[in-house]
């Protein structure tokens, strides 16, 4: 065999091999199978040029072009699978999930303060036997006025800003027409409170056009004052503690008589006096007083059987004057700031 053939079949096999050496990608290892073993490789063309050889020459000389073709595959076939498994560990460690790593915290939603002061307040109230009743937010002048004993004509109108539908439907105002829709529906006694929303045309520091009132009625044969001054002397201390002072004050409200606003020692500065208080030391919070006869005689209960106390609060109110709050419509702008304090 001529010395020149096996010099070419080293000289490829050297060639091949510092190549293989340098490869660090399947892609590269690739490359190198084309060159030297694909359809117009290197040694592919070599094997293909045997037949050019003497006869005598040809076995011996295939014999080696084979061992190299199938020593350069053995190669390559290792050479991959030690560039698979090394690409799978880098990703291994590279993608590795760190779990000490500090995660994304998670805002948890709280309820809105109103909504809290809420359920307090319907909290306080039925463990002490009252049930929660609602009405219609949209409502009939009657319920609203007329059956509250404020018929058209009375003064009593011009303080609540109503927003009218037409002359017979409006916003409520108030949640007392619940109080005429719960007598009308049932007989006494009866011990509800009336949670829910009201409009009135209204809006500065101290009024928002829309705002919540809980309303509160109980009728039975000989209730009278001393249980309204104990029912809401109870809910003041549970509301804002054992030791706040409470007073009541004469009034008048058209649905109720005699009448009286309540009103607790000043919680910010402790009846000492403050801007808050107008330097008086206390602060109205709610309306009060038994029910009257007329409003009774509408919903066709004999006030000669029965008698009864309401009241009425305004529940930003309350909840400015626990929380310590100067504008209402703080409640109302949705200021991520001012509602994650509570
Ligand atoms: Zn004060």
């Amino acid at each position: 065999m001529s010395n020149s053939f096996e010099e070419t079949l080293r000289f490829i096999r050297e060639s091949a091999q510092r190549e293989l050496a340098q490869a660090d990608t399947e892609q590269k290892v690739s490359q190198i199978r084309v060159a030297y073993l694909g359809r117009k490789g290197k040694l592919t063309q070599l094997l293909r040029g045997l037949r050019e050889l003497p006869p005598g020459q040809r076995p011996r000389a295939g014999e080696l072009a084979n061992a190299l073709k199938a020593e350069l595959e053995k190669q390559i076939e290792r050479l991959l699978v030690r560039l698979r498994e090394e690409a799978k560990q880098r990703t291994l460690t590279e993608e590795k999930i760190d779990i000490t790593l500090p995660g994304t915290p998670l805002v948890r939603g709280r309820l809105h303060p109103i909504t809290q002061v809420m359920d307090q307040i319907v909290d306080i109230f039925t463990k002490m036997g009252f049930r929660v009743a609602e009405g219609p937010q949209v409502e009939l002048d009657y319920y609203n006025f007329e059956a509250l004993n404020i018929p058209r004509d009375h003064p009593a109108r011009d303080m609540h800003d109503t927003f009218y539908f037409s002359e017979e439907v409006l916003l409520r105002t108030h949640t007392s027409p619940v109080q005429i829709r719960v007598m009308e529906s049932q007989r006494p006694p009866i011990q509800i409170i009336a949670p829910g929303v009201v409009y009135r045309r209204d809006s500065d520091i101290s009024h928002t056009p829309m705002f919540h009132q809980v309303e509160g009625l109980m009728v039975d044969e000989g209730i009278s004052f001393v249980h309204l001054k104990g029912v809401l002397t109870s809910f003041v201390q549970q509301m804002f503690g054992e030791k706040t002072r409470l007073r009541f004050r004469p009034s008048f409200f058209p649905f109720t008589e005699p009448s009286a606003e309540v009103d607790i020692g000043c919680v910010i500065c402790k009846g000492k006096g403050c801007r808050v208080c107008g330097g008086t030391g206390w602060l109205e919070i709610l309306g009060s007083g038994m029910v009257d006869p007329e409003v009774f005689k509408t919903v066709g209960y004999d006030p000669e059987e029965v008698t009864g106390f309401a009241f009425g609060m305004g529940i930003e109110r309350i909840a400015m004057l626990k929380y310590g709050i100067n504008d209402i419509r703080l409640f109302f702008t949705n200021d991520m700031r001012f509602l994650e304090q509570f």
